[in-house]
């Protein structure tokens, strides 16, 4: 009953439009007004406009950051801290159904961006500000501050992304048999490191399953000074590998007809599967707690199983673990890699506990609305939900990509019988296949 207690009087539903340079921020959706205050969902920080957001529940917290910026602000509370120190907002966030909302303009604001709201049109205008020529103060680049954003395994095939360019120094180890990729002078970015803080030694871990010969993925700062990131593939027996690099990107291939030609060579189409949120960014949280991080998870690996058999495609994964890529990392991924196409997989999330249904997203019409629309149509047929069709959307990851992009929406979370049923194996088997089938239409492979 806590939200009768969180939720202001004067709270109402508002026809509020959000444009983002000019952009319509489309399906920003459940937008509140309160005291006069733009009132968003924290999805809409996260998803629309692509910074980082950590829920710590227990505290009621969120801490939403970009590279230059973190700002925390608790449901309830009129303080926040910011990189100006604590501040006192207009309105203090509030949870309504599992939804914690957050005032707009402070947070564009603190991230950096220009906000203006036109009362006429009830418009809130956010832009960009572009940094000018003389910001940089002559400091140059710090030498180490190549940053790993994301390590992934699919298609036999480990991926490490990073912020520019690495030199791997790799090397093969026995007893028990193992493959050393050092990648000297990096780190890991902050985006990467959400929740978990690695510290110098310590190891992650990539679970690898259905592989006859890798077990695991590991990784770790192998040295601080000078920062030194090692990430190791455990294996089950001794394994020739290729190591490559594409713009940046590396690969570590252990595909016996592996090359060291790009991705996408002989002709082979290479598609990025994105799932959704990850690490503390658990992305809507469902009817009866379930995460959206999760079930989109379990549906990404088991495209990426089906698709593995698949010779003309070329898969590259965003993140095959509880870890969470940066909006900009992801979209960095399928540029680095050349993709041919792009899919986010998404569960989908909303106050009104009745919404229901499937729906995937599009930015640009020319570009994606065919690939949004052949996705649409397979899914729809495997889940059995409500259509709620192919339509546009500025979700940061498909309107940045330059390649065909979609992003998926499921089903609903927040509805308890879409998500008693979003959980089941048998289901995200049949929305993965879907989801291939949709894939193979639209490359036009039988
Ligand atoms: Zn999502």
């Amino acid at each position: 009953m806590s939200f009768f207690i969180l939720l202001p009087q004067t709270t109402t539903a508002a026809s509020t439009q959000i444009m983002l340079d000019n952009q319509p921020i489309e399906g920003a959706g459940d937008v509140m007004i309160t005291n006069q205050t733009t009132m968003v969902p924290i999805r809409v920080i996260s998803e629309k406009l692509g910074y980082n957001v950590k829920w710590k529940k227990s505290d009621q917290q969120v801490t939403i950051s970009n590279p230059s910026a973190t700002i925390k602000l608790t449901v309830g509370q009129s303080n926040a801290d910011s990189t100006r120190g604590n501040v006192v907002l207009e309105q203090s966030p509030f949870m309504k159904s599992n939804t914690t909302y957050v005032p707009l303009r402070f947070v564009g604001t603190e991230m950096g961006l220009k906000v203006k709201w036109d009362n006429t049109s009830k418009t809130v205008h956010l832009e960009k500000v572009t940094a000018g020529p003389d910001t940089n103060n002559g400091v140059t680049p710090d030498p180490n501050s190549t940053t790993i954003e994301g390590i992934s395994y699919s298609d036999n095939r480990l991926m490490i992304s990073s912020s520019d360019k690495v030199n791997p120094v790799d090397s093969v180890l026995t007893n028990p048999n193992r493959i050393v990729i050092d990648l000297p002078k990096t780190s890991f970015g902050a985006g990467f490191l959400q929740g978990t803080e690695l510290k110098q030694g310590e190891v992650g871990t990539i679970p690898v399953t259905g592989s006859a010969d890798v077990k695991q993925i590991r990784y770790s700062i192998f040295s601080s000074q000078p920062s030194q990131v090692r990430v190791v593939i455990d294996l089950n027996q001794s394994k020739s590998y290729k190591l490559y690099q594409q713009n940046d990107l590396t690969f570590v291939d252990l595909n016996t007809t592996a090359t060291t030609k790009p991705v996408g060579s002989g002709g082979k189409k290479v598609v990025i599967i994105d799932p959704g949120h990850g690490d503390t960014d658990s992305g809507g949280i469902g009817a009866t707690g379930v995460l959206e991080k999760n079930v989109v998870l379990n549906v990404g690996n088991k495209v990426a199983a089906l698709l593995k058999k698949e010779s003309q495609i070329d898969l590259i994964m965003t993140r095959t673990d509880d870890t969470f890529i940066p909006l900009d990392s992801r979209v960095k991924i399928a540029e680095d890699a050349n993709a041919d196409v792009f899919l986010s997989i998404h569960g989908n999330a909303a106050p009104n506990k009745d919404a229901s249904g499937t729906e995937t997203f599009y930015a640009d019409t020319k570009r994606s609305k065919l690939l949004s629309d052949i996705i649409q149509k397979h899914v729809l047929a495997a889940t059995g939900f409500k259509d709620r069709n192919s339509k546009q959307a500025n979700y940061l990851v498909i309107r940045k990509t330059t390649m065909p992009a979609a992003l998926l929406e499921i089903g609903f979370l927040t509805n308890k019988t879409e998500e008693s049923i979003m959980v089941q194996d048998d289901f995200q088997n049949k929305v993965a296949q879907a989801i291939v089938a949709g894939l193979k239409e639209y490359l036009n492979i039988k």
